[in-house]
């Protein structure tokens, strides 16, 4: 199982998946490279695998992203080593990525994949989450409202919506998902006890 999660800015995206990820240890999240620089409070490896743009570029030349997009001023892309390490180690790889780069992972992996689309309550209440941060000027948060309004056209595409209106509560409903997908029987495709052929 592959975990994507997407969801506007403001969503609160970031919030949602620290608390999923402390409630269930299979889970982990799956550390992108960017050209970023690395904000303050941010650990090199933790939020982000932080790089120049010539690595970048070199890894775009080796194929090593799964998907990469340029978001806002810079550029963002999953490891495919990454993933295959963890799925290798028995985890769950959570994947925070942008709706562009969500497009590429639903193109290419199949019923392995638990899309997520993540909406805010209301257009109201991003706009107070974008304007309560304080960290942003009125022309930042008027983009980001319309990149929203662009970006939940995407919506469709995902299998899961799921309202971030209460953290708690949004958190359950995502690991009720995950519960469901693990009984999926086109998955686990071998039934647990075996039937007597009566043909
Ligand atoms: P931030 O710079 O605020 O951490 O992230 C900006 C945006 O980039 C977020 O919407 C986040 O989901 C997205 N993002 C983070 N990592 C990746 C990635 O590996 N690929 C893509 N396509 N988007 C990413």
């Amino acid at each position: 199982m592959i975990v994507l999660i997407t969801g506007p800015s403001g969503a609160g995206k970031s919030s949602f998946i620290a608390e999923l990820m402390v409630a269930d240890p299979r889970l982990a999240f799956s550390v992108s490279t960017t050209t970023r620089p690395m904000r303050s409070g941010e650990a090199e490896g933790r939020e982000y695998d932080f790089v120049d743009e010539a690595t970048f570029d070199r890894l775009i030349a080796e194929s090593a992203f799964v998907e990469w997009a340029q978001v806002h001023d810079n550029r963002y892309g999953t490891r495919r080593s990454l993933l295959e390490e963890m799925v290798a180690a028995g985890k769950i790889p959570v994947l925070d990525i942008d709706v562009q780069g969500g497009v590429q992972v639903l193109d290419q992996f199949g019923p392995e994949l638990v899309s997520v689309f993540l909406f805010p309550p209301s257009w109201e209440e991003l706009d107070r989450r974008l304007t309560s941060r304080g960290t942003d000027d009125t022309e930042v948060i008027a983009t980001r409202l319309r990149n929203a309004r662009r970006e939940v056209g995407y919506a469709p595409r995902y299998r899961y919506w799921i309202v971030n209106d209460d953290l708690a509560a949004a958190v359950a409903r995502m690991r009720a998902v995950i519960t469901a997908e693990e009984c999926r029987a086109d998955i686990l495709d071998t039934p647990p006890l075996e039937s007597d052929d009566l043909g």
